[in-house]
């Protein structure tokens, strides 16, 4: 399996959930390397953002910022590998996350039944484009659904997977979490969510920012939008917390 590299080793650390419906929750995430799409403002684009691509990001003009070489930021390890850090950590929620995970489902089988073996409770965070496989959804406690927008700067091709979409939206087990940064994108939801019919309950609307700065200035429209829309609102706890930091 294709882990992301942190600091020379497999990118699995244990924090707290920082958003969505278990937010505020320990767990260990173990970042998976690869994704299929390419959003503009991405905080994992070390999985994806190879050299060779063509896609642009935020941080293109920053100084210093070069896209990644893919061998230095992907590590192969094994589900034996996975299983034994993990126990390191006294936790038993796994958040797997990415990249997108999804990408590597059939590698995720193995994985997923020792985990529930060892008595781990799993969390998939996923962009909502992959339907997961059955051999690996029944091993899936929760899914944390984060459909792309337009402001990904990603195709609606590419982004809007209707089978998908109508996969999650039936699966009791997912929930839907949608990045706001303006007024249209809320538009772009009203008409995602009246499309495939979610319900109020299952949609979670978060501030898009890496800053608190960032995410307070959204705070207040979005909570009074879920108020009336009956939406739930979630906060990036981690980016209050730590930053815009990789690791933790
Ligand atoms: S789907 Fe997620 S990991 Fe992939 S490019 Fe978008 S934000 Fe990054």
């Amino acid at each position: 399996m294709k882990l992301a590299k942190l600091n020379g080793k497999p990118e699995i650390f244990y924090s707290i959930q920082g958003e969505g419906k278990s937010i505020g929750k320990p767990a260990i995430f173990v970042r998976l390397s690869l994704c299929n799409l390419h959003c503009v403002w991405c905080d994992t684009d070390y999985t994806w953002n190879w050299k060779s691509t063509p896609f642009p990001h935020v941080n293109d003009n920053q100084q210093g910022y070069e896209k990644y070489i893919k061998k230095d930021w992907i590590v192969e390890v094994s589900v034996a590998e996975i299983i034994s850090e993990l126990a390191n950590y006294p936790c038993k929620r796994i958040i797997l996350t990415g990249g997108e995970p999804l990408m590597q489902q059939k590698e995720l089988i193995p994985l997923a039944i020792a985990l529930k073996k060892s008595g781990y409770m799993i969390e998939v965070e996923t962009n909502g484009t992959i339907v997961p496989l059955q051999e690996l959804d029944q091993h899936i406690d929760q899914y944390n659904v984060s459909p792309k927008l337009e402001n990904s700067n990603n195709s609606k091709r590419l982004r809007e997977k209707a089978k998908a979409y109508t996969y999650f939206n039936a699966n009791k087990r997912a929930n839907f979490k949608f990045v706001i940064d303006k007024q249209e994108d809320l538009e772009e939801i009203e008409s995602l969510i009246g499309t495939f019919k979610i319900a109020a309950d299952k949609i979670y609307l978060m501030p898009q920012g890496t800053t608190g700065k960032q995410l307070m200035a959204k705070q207040q429209w979005l909570i009074e939008i879920c108020k009336t829309m009956g939406y739930n609102y979630t906060d990036r706890l981690h980016i209050l917390i730590y930053g815009d930091k990789r690791g933790v």
